[in-house]
């Protein structure tokens, strides 16, 4: 088994074992491997361990591996901030949006999603640490960038997305998380195809699976450190 195969296996186990420990079904917590500055041959030992999800930051860099592993069928997912003039490739290349923060983004995206496709499926990111050098939109604005994004034909509203200030104890990790977990099952009963709850690193995964997390955004731990 390749190192990277090894520590897919064991991030599952730990996964499974704090879905037990918090008593959610086993499988409601996905994996996405953030493969960002890593190289397509170690995507490929990823993939060959059984991951399908992967996440990238930087545009020209995803173009360029999803180019060279078109022949697996592997769901990209665009998880860095986005300058407006970015969108078009990320609107004709990827599955999925976690980083939609304003709605001129949502907008661009939509309209630049080629009619081919189907819809790109978008969270909202959610600035809960309110810093202004941080992207995401802050709590009052959720529900209104929810509502742009459900609206436009081109999108499907999926879920919220959160990378909050590092915290160092689970306790503080946990109150944290809750608030958006909160406001996520508020928007989940006006919209309920929102399935996805976006948050959780390796630093704070079991707060994050103990809070409802759904889909976990792991890079380090898979890969070893970026290059
Ligand atoms: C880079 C990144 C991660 C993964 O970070 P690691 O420390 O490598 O696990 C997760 N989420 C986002 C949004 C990232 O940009």
């Amino acid at each position: 088994m390749t190192s990277i195969a090894e520590n897919i296996a064991s991030l599952r186990q730990c996964i499974r074992g704090f879905e037990l420990k918090y008593d959610r079904p086993e499988g409601a917590v996905k994996l996405l491997a953030v493969s960002k500055r890593h190289n397509p041959e170690n995507i490929r030992q990823a993939a060959e361990a059984g991951i399908k999800d992967f996440g990238e930051n930087y545009l020209q860099e995803a173009n360029q591996k999803m180019a060279l592993l078109a022949d697996l069928e592997l769901c990209w997912h665009f998880i860095g901030p986005i300058q407006a003039n970015k969108t078009r490739g990320i609107a004709e290349h990827f599955d999925w949006v976690h980083s939609v923060d304003r709605e001129k983004i949502a907008q661009r995206l939509n309209d630049q999603r080629p009619d081919q496709c189907p819809p790109l499926n978008v969270c909202a990111q959610v600035n809960q640490s309110a810093e202004a050098s941080k992207s995401g939109t802050d709590f009052e604005n959720i529900e209104a960038l929810c509502n742009t994004i459900e609206a436009l034909p081109r999108l499907r509203l999926r879920g919220l997305m959160t990378i909050p200030a590092p915290l160092s104890d689970l306790q503080s990790q946990r109150d944290c998380f809750r608030q958006l977990t909160v406001v996520y099952r508020e928007l989940r009963q006006r919209w309920p195809s929102m399935d996805t709850l976006s948050m959780g690193m390796s630093n704070d995964l079991e707060a994050a699976i103990a809070e409802g997390s759904t889909l976990v955004r792991l890079g380090t731990a898979i890969f070893g450190p970026r290059p």
